[in-house]
């Protein structure tokens, strides 16, 4: 029997809505899913550590990187360039690893052409005044970033109905459980 194409989970939501978080979960209970190690030319948080969260290049390098087509798809959010390797994550999905992806909603509609067997998320925030909270409350963001998050979230969510499943995260928990079961459930999805 040949070795299964891995499953792509791709989340998506606001900035500050605990995709992070619930994506750590999921990683730590299921030992078979890599995270989707992106690109960006944003600065380093002082947590975050180059090749584990993100590849930190300069805007020149991600610019070469468009030119040589080595993104599976890339995009501007919040002033800074992402971008999802092409190569490496196509190397593990078909090797039957499972990739989960964090990336914004732009990024998302561009992943359902190269990805169309893969599974969409959107994590959808309880509300606004709880999301302007939370981003106030994780305080590694200045005044403006957080406004300019907040006026991103509001087109988020408008966009919110072009994915597969939408978890409202009001409880951390109970959010977990969802994105569990949709992880589990691709599991035995009968793929092509
Ligand atoms: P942060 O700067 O807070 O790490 O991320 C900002 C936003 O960029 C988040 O919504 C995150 O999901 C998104 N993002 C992270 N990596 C990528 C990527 O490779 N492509 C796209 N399109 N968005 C990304």
């Amino acid at each position: 029997m040949t070795k299964n194409r891995g499953v792509a989970l791709i989340v998506s939501g606001p900035s500050g809505v605990g995709k992070g978080t619930l994506i750590s979960m999921l990683m730590k209970e299921f030992k078979n899913i890599k995270f989707s190690v992106s690109y960006t030319t944003r600065k380093p948080r002082e947590d975050e550590i180059n090749g584990v969260h993100y590849f930190f290049v300069s805007k020149e390098e991600f610019q070469k990187m468009i030119e040589q087509d080595k993104f599976a798809e890339w995009a501007q959010v919040h002033g800074n360039f992402y971008g999802t390797p092409k190569q490496e994550i196509e190397q593990k999905l078909r090797q039957g690893v499972d990739v989960i992806f964090d990336i914004d909603v732009q990024g998302a509609r561009q992943l359902r052409g190269t990805l169309s067997d893969g599974e969409f998320v959107f994590i959808m925030p309880p509300s606004m005044d709880e999301l302007e909270k939370r981003l106030i409350k994780r305080s590694s963001d200045s005044h403006l970033e957080i406004e300019i998050r907040l006026k991103n979230a509001e087109q988020e969510v408008k966009q919110s109905s072009f994915f597969d499943y939408i978890i409202v995260n009001d409880d951390l928990e109970r959010a977990y459980e969802s994105l569990r079961c949709i992880y589990l459930a691709s599991k035995l999805k009968v793929r092509s």
